[in-house]
Order: C-alpha cells, then sequence, then structure tokens
C-alpha cells in the first residue's frame, strides 16, 4: 500500500526544460517529485517508489508514453495510481491512445499551470480516498478473520481454511492433519483466579500454539472457549504428533499456576490429533469429530496428554 507524505509525484519527461517546470510547479504545491529521464527509467523507478502520481510524456526515447502508461497498469496491485499523461500532441488518435492505455487524465502542451495543478490536487484527493478505503477493507477483513481475544484465527476463518485446505488436499491427494487443543480444568482456573486472569491465560496459550505450529501454512485457531484448533494441510501423522507434543510441552514451559488443578498445579491442555487424506467418502465434519474423539479419550485417560484417532 503506498502512502507517501506528502504526495509523491513521479515526472517522466526526455525534455530538461519540461521536467524542469513540472518539478517547480509541483513543489510548489508541497508535493515530494521524482524524475526520469525516459520510459524505461520511469517503470523502474515506478517499481521501487510506488509514486501517488505518475505525469508521462508522450513521445521519450526508449519506450514512448503511451507504452509505459499501459505498463504501468499491468504492474498496479491494488490502490490504482493515476497517470496523467501531458504531451504537445493534440490529434484525437493521441487522446484516445492515452485514454485506452489507461491514462485518467491528458494535459496538451503548453501546459496551464493553473489546470494542471487544480487536476493533481483532485487526483491526490481521490488517491487518498482510495487509499483509506483500502485500509478500512483491510482492517474489516482483519476484524472479521481474528479472534479479538487471543489474535490467533477466529472459528469462522477456521472454518473457512479447513474447507479449502479439504478440497486442495483432496485434489493433490496429501495428507491433512488436525490438532483439537483444549485447556485442562479451565472452569476451575477460572473460578481461582478470576475472568481476567483467565483470558490472559488464554492469550498465552494461544502464543504458545503459534509458536509450535511453525510453517506459514499451518492454522492456529481459537475454536471456542476454551479450545483451539491447529489447521497443518500437507502434514503426515508423525509430524502432526509432533505438533501436539510441541504445544503441550510448550503450555507446560509457561508454568502458569492452577493451585486447584486435577492434574498438576500448572496449566496444562489435552489434545486429540487425527490425520487423513482427504476423499469423497468423508468430510471436514468427520476429520472435526474424530478429533473430538481423541480429545475425549485424552481428557478420559487423565488429561495432560495427546491421542490420536484415525477417521472413519
Ligand atoms: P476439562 O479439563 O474437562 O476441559 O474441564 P474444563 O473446566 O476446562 O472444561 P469446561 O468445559 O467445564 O469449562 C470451560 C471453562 O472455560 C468454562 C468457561 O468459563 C471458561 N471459558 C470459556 N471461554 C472463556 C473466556 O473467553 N475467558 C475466560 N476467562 N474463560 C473462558
Ligand atoms: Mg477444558
Ligand atoms: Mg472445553
Amino acid at each position: 500500500m503506498s502512502f507517501h507524505t506528502p504526495p509523491l509525484i513521479l515526472i517522466a519527461d526526455d525534455d530538461k526544460v519540461t521536467r524542469m517546470g513540472l518539478r517547480q510547479a509541483m513543489e510548489q504545491e508541497g508535493y515530494q517529485v521524482v524524475e526520469a529521464i525516459d520510459g524505461a527509467s520511469c517503470i523502474a523507478i515506478f517499481s521501487r517508489l510506488r509514486p501517488d502520481i505518475v505525469l508521462l510524456d508522450a513521445i521519450m526515447p526508449t519506450m514512448d508514453g503511451f507504452a509505459c502508461c499501459a505498463r504501468i497498469q499491468q504492474l498496479q496491485s491494488t490502490t490504482p495510481t493515476p497517470v496523467l499523461i501531458i504531451t504537445g500532441l493534440e490529434d484525437q488518435d493521441s487522446v484516445d491512445q492515452a485514454f485506452a492505455a489507461g491514462a485518467v487524465d491528458y494535459i496538451t502542451k503548453p501546459v496551464h499551470w493553473a489546470v494542471l495543478r487544480q487536476r493533481v490536487r483532485r487526483l491526490i484527493q481521490q488517491v487518498r480516498l482510495y487509499q483509506q478505503l483500502e485500509q478500512a477493507n483491510f482492517e474489516l477483513q482483519r476484524l472479521a478473520t481474528v479472534d479479538s481475544l487471543t489474535q490467533v484465527a477466529n472459528r469462522r476463518r477456521f472454518d473457512e481454511y479447513l474447507d479449502n485446505e479439504w478440497q486442495r488436499m483432496m485434489r493433490e491427494q496429501l495428507p491433512l492433519s488436525l490438532i483439537l487443543c483444549d485447556i485442562d480444568c479451565f472452569k476451575s482456573y477460572n473460578d481461582t483466579y478470576g475472568h481476567q486472569a483467565g483470558d490472559d491465560c488464554l492469550r498465552q496459550v494461544a502464543q504458545a500454539i503459534q509458536r509450535a505450529a511453525k510453517r506459514a501454512i499451518d492454522l492456529p485457531a481459537r475454536y471456542g472457549g476454551e479450545e483451539f484448533a491447529v489447521i497443518l494441510p500437507n502434514t503426515e501423522q508423525a509430524g502432526a504428533i509432533q505438533v501436539a507434543h510441541d504445544i503441550r510441552v510448550g503450555i507446560k514451559r509457561l508454568e502458569i499456576a492452577h493451585v486447584n488443578s486435577k492434574v498438576t498445579a500448572i496449566v496444562t491442555v489435552s489434545l486429540g490429533v487425527v490425520t487423513t487424506i482427504p476423499n469423497q467418502d468423508n468430510s471436514p465434519e468427520k476429520l472435526i469429530m474424530a478429533a473430538d474423539k481423541a480429545l475425549y479419550q485424552a481428557k478420559a485417560e487423565g488429561r495432560d496428554r495427546d491421542r490420536i484417532c484415525t477417521i472413519d
């Protein structure tokens, strides 16, 4: 996301006098300016600095303004950078060509400075609005997918990711593993230390889970209450058991006091692990059910352990 303060204007013109004139006009407006002397260097600078606006001469060596403008359109990421073509060419063909290449505006030489200033000012306003909108969308997206207490993925994101990875692993016939992880005797933790301390404990546990799930495609999530889940795409059973072990040990190492735990005097977790190569006969729901069954076993056998279940 480009965001320059003050706005950064890229001026591309092979004529030095024009460049100087444009620079002066833009600097008077309080903008930062960077210059390119031909189309190729314009593209290079554009890629590197991501200016807010490009003022482009139509006729330049190596790559003319139209080709340059078209190339910039291809390089655009999310927020489009407006390109304004400034040229002595006034024929209809050139005007059409400029807009066809993606220019948002067209100004003829000799430059009418007051007009140029107003147009650039308006374009900057538009760019800023776009950027703010993009920022707001990004934040909304984050809020919709992240658990606000623990900052790991929320249930909604978990469901979406599991469905996607289920499909992907089925196509590629690769193993998909799922770990469910539930804090032991957490009700009595809250009763003993209070709800605030309980929340703090959840945060620490989430972080320990995140540290254990190392690969970028692993997804730790808050499944609900004091239960977490980790989706491990392309992970064999042995790998999943290792991650479950690392989670359990990692949480023990936090040594969060829990004097009323039935297990030991610190916070522990129980885990259910399941691995499958997805096929048409089973489903993400069955995978969750199997992991839940394994977790239940781990609880029944005394907690602070992991159990493995196969999916049927
Ligand atoms: P077990 O070892 O069998 O898992 O026992 P448990 O006490 O952990 O399980 P139970 O399901 O009986 O209790 C879960 C507790 O987790 C109850 C609830 O108050 C607490 N809890 C759930 N969500 C939150 C939360 O967001 N913050 C806090 N502080 N506590 C929570
Ligand atoms: Mg629990
Ligand atoms: Mg629970």
